[in-house]
């Protein structure tokens, strides 16, 4: 079956993807509309179907997906990990294959809104998105030609949080991941960076520029951080409510910004743009041709596409040092080397007799549900007050510098999501867990080992005691460990 997205990826064309948002507040008919019109014009290579956009549930993508497809638009759905488990998200994998659908958008997903009058929401991240995309080159593999689009933010202003979006896109590539699509952002600065970073290591995967249509209504909610991971600097926010008091509202000038993204980002070597803020085939057709004419021009709009953080972290600003704000207390550069000196002095990681003893210890404690269930209760004594343990019976925090991944609101182990600001948490108040470990990492020059792939937990062990699974070698943990 023809695949225009990996077609075009294949032969280095500068492609098109638009993204279509299926949420609830719009008609499918209207949609689908768009879908039919979009499918006219020839470098656009697929739509975009999302899914939970915002945290809240739209329309099911692959019924909108294969609608687009009989109206001659190739679909490519986005499939997040929330509210989904891994035998959901397998069961959607199936059900995508057998409609011949191949695209898949990979992504965390945004945390689920609360209900009005519900409470607030409850979720489950069963999977990370790296996880997710290991499960499709699984799928892969088993006969399913499956082609994974994978997200990465370059526009973020933080030194941890932008680092680990590049490691964590690593990751997804390891996993299998064929296509990278950037998150919204209007810094060439920051466009030019991702590039460099994955030129550098020889990591060839495209990569699809985000090219967001912005108007004021978005302006003013991005703003904000909303929705999570999309940011409009002060600067750019004022620049577009000036627009917005042209004759057409602004219309002509952000289609003009769009274009000269779309100019910056072909001269960047972007394998293509992935348009969205519009459905409307008008406004992708003018964009496209406007930026044909903005080519030659790339460089000098790419000096005026500067809509970042001027006091933020930029990976080659040699100006820039970390913020002390974010440096790692000696208390928490300490309590990990702690715990890695003593993890080196007691041989338990490779056949020893102190090994075969904890082994032969562990069995027998369980075979007697109640000791078995006081070091459990020990176990969380220990791990609580030091880590917040959650108990969850497959520990990774040697991996994670000692920061427990159940304290991540999406118990993520493979790195943070795009929802950060500044930093700071999507889902709750306060400093997003990963910049600790990177923190901790860099501090304690690890960085590389963050690379490590980290499994999916065990789920039906947890309230176990994880010291146990582990000797007993039934918990998930990294292979290289
Ligand atoms: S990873 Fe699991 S066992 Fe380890 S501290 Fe966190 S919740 Fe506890």
């Amino acid at each position: 079956m023809s695949n225009p997205l990996a077609d075009a990826l294949t032969a280095r064309r500068f492609c098109y993807v638009v993204e279509l948002v299926a949420t609830g507040l719009r008609r499918e008919a209207q949609l689908l509309e768009a879908a039919s019109r979009l499918a006219s014009l020839p470098d656009v290579v697929a739509g975009s179907i999302t899914s939970y956009a915002g945290g809240a549930l739209g329309h099911d993508p692959l019924r909108v997906g294969t609608a687009a497809r009989a109206r001659g638009l190739t679909p490519n759905i986005h499939l997040t990990c929330v509210n989904g488990d891994r035998q959901a998200l397998r069961k959607t994998l199936e059900d995508l294959h057998a409609l011949g659908i191949q695209n898949v958008f990979a992504l965390t997903g945004d945390f689920p809104k609360a209900q009005a009058g519900a409470g607030p929401a409850e979720a489950v991240f069963d999977l990370d998105s790296v996880q997710l995309v290991r499960l499709i080159a699984e799928m892969r593999r088993a006969g399913m030609p499956f082609s994974v689009a994978v997200a990465v933010s370059p526009f973020k202003y933080v030194e941890a949080d932008c680092m680990y979006q590049y490691v964590k896109l690593e990751k997804k590539i390891a996993a299998g991941a064929d296509l990278a699509i950037t998150q919204v952002g209007w810094d060439a600065e920051k466009f030019a960076e991702l590039r460099r970073y994955l030129a550098e290591r020889r990591i060839d995967t495209p990569v699809l520029g985000n090219v967001y249509v912005l108007g004021p209504r978005a302006a003013e909610r991005m703003a904000t951080g909303q929705p999570p991971g999309c940011w409009v600097s002060p600067a750019l926010l004022e620049t577009v409510r000036r627009e917005a008091t042209a004759k057409d509202g602004g219309l002509r000038a952000r289609l003009e910004r769009a274009a000269r993204t779309v100019a910056v980002l072909r001269g960047l070597g972007y394998a293509g743009a992935y348009i969205g803020g519009t459905h409307d085939a008008g406004h992708v057709a003018w964009i496209i041709r406007r930026s044909e004419e903005l080519a030659p021009r790339w460089e000098a709009l790419a000096e005026e596409l500067h809509f970042g953080d001027p006091t933020g972290f930029y990976l080659d600003d040699r100006r820039h040092t970390p913020s002390p704000a974010h440096a790692p207390s000696a208390r928490a550069r300490l309590v990990p080397r702690l715990l890695d000196l003593t993890g080196r002095l007691l041989p338990v990681t490779h056949d020893t007799w102190l090994r075969r003893l904890l082994k032969q210890l562990s069995a027998w404690a369980d075979k007697r549900p109640a000791v078995a269930a006081a070091v459990e209760r020990f176990e969380l004594a220990v791990k609580k007050p030091m880590f917040g343990c959650q108990a969850c019976g497959n520990c990774v925090l040697g991996d994670m510098e000692y920061v427990c991944p159940q304290t991540c609101p999406k118990q993520m182990r493979n790195g943070p999501c795009g929802g950060t600001l500044f930093g700071r948490c999507e889902v709750v108040d306060q400093p997003c867990i990963w910049v600790s470990v990177w923190d901790r990492a860099k501090a304690a020059d690890r960085v590389d080992a963050l690379k490590v792939y980290v499994p999916p937990p065990n789920r039906s062990l947890s309230g176990t005691s994880s010291w146990i699974n582990y000797f007993l070698d039934r918990d998930t943990r990294p292979l290289e460990r």
